[in-house]
């Protein structure tokens, strides 16, 4: 099975990926701060992401047809926390909402056997 994440990469074209700057490697974190923007006093986001329409500048590929996080060891906390739905068994309304977005029908558990 090849994982559906690795066939989509709909949510890292979708959201603004805003985090606390701690966790950039310029603060001891491990996301490189170069590939970020200052957003506010606390925050920054992905490059690419804070736009009217998003796509982070990490992603490689095409959304819906092969793409993967360019920076996946050193990702922020957002994008671990964005779960693919029905991988662990549980809906993801964030992945379902980025897949529609694209022209994707949200995942099932099907997508996992
Ligand atoms: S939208 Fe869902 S399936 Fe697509 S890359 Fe994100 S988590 Fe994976
Ligand atoms: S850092 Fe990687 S997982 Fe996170 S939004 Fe960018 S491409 Fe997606």
């Amino acid at each position: 099975m090849t994982h559906p994440c690795l066939r989509c990469g709909a949510c890292c074209a979708t959201y603004r990926v805003a985090f606390h700057w701690l966790e950039t490697d310029a603060a001891g974190g491990i996301t490189p701060a170069a590939l970020t923007e200052h957003l506010d006093p606390h925050r920054v986001a992905m490059h690419g992401t804070n736009a009217y329409e998003p796509r982070c500048k990490s992603l490689v590929g095409e959304v819906g047809v092969a793409a993967h996080c360019g920076v996946y060891e050193v990702r922020p906390s957002p994008c671990h926390d964005l779960k693919p739905a029905w991988e662990d068994g549980t809906p993801s309304p964030q992945c379902d909402k980025a897949r529609l977005r694209h022209g994707m029908q949200p995942l099932s558990p099907a997508d996992f056997l």
